[in-house]
């Protein structure tokens, strides 16, 4: 029965799984599980993510990827393609939510995304009304997270050093075509 690995809930006073086991001093101790595999499970969404950036670049493109997740299970991922293709509405997340198809319903969906989604991603993410988006940063681009929040869009910035720098040497070395991406040539 029980396998320890099951979703995320926040049961109290599970035995086995979340309390012995971690090694953190004790500080979220009542959430503590639930919020932990939640967190372990953005840091491995952001994996795909990433892997997708950094295949943009290889292809000569912009380092954004995206990942479109219901916890563990993958749904979709893609990255900007604008470049690639000559088309300026294929963002990291646009090709990611291209690549998924039509699902019908994204409730319970997150959104991952290399770096925080500009007004166009952030306006589709309304209105398929994806409720949970995570980014890996938000330092090279500010993007439209006040756009989401204002339509009650949790969003959360890892802040991950790996995601600022895969973008902001990009930006040094390309800064027209990084202007142009966020319409700001
Ligand atoms: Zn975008």
């Amino acid at each position: 029965m029980l396998p320890n690995t099951g979703p995320s809930r926040p049961g109290p006073r599970q035995r086995g799984a979340g309390r012995r086991a971690t090694n953190l001093p004790g500080a979220s101790n009542r959430a503590g599980g639930g919020e932990q595999l939640q967190r372990q499970a953005d840091y491995r969404n952001m994996a795909i993510a990433l892997e997708e950036a950094r295949l943009s670049l290889r292809e000569g493109g912009i380092p954004i990827g995206a990942a479109l997740c219901r916890r563990e299970k993958l749904v979709g991922r893609g990255h900007n393609r604008r470049v690639q293709l000559g088309n300026p509405v294929l963002h990291g997340e646009m090709d990611c939510l291209q690549n998924a198809g039509r699902l019908g319903s994204y409730k319970g969906l997150t959104m991952y995304s290399t770096l925080m989604p500009c007004y166009m991603c952030a306006g589709t993410i309304v209105q398929f009304r994806i409720m949970r988006v995570v980014v890996g940063e938000s330092a090279s681009f500010a993007g439209g997270r006040d756009l989401m929040e204002a339509h009650g869009v949790e969003v959360v910035d890892l802040g991950m050093p790996e995601c600022s720098q895969i973008m902001q040497s990009f930006i040094d070395a390309n800064p027209v075509l990084w202007a142009e991406d966020i319409g700001e040539l």
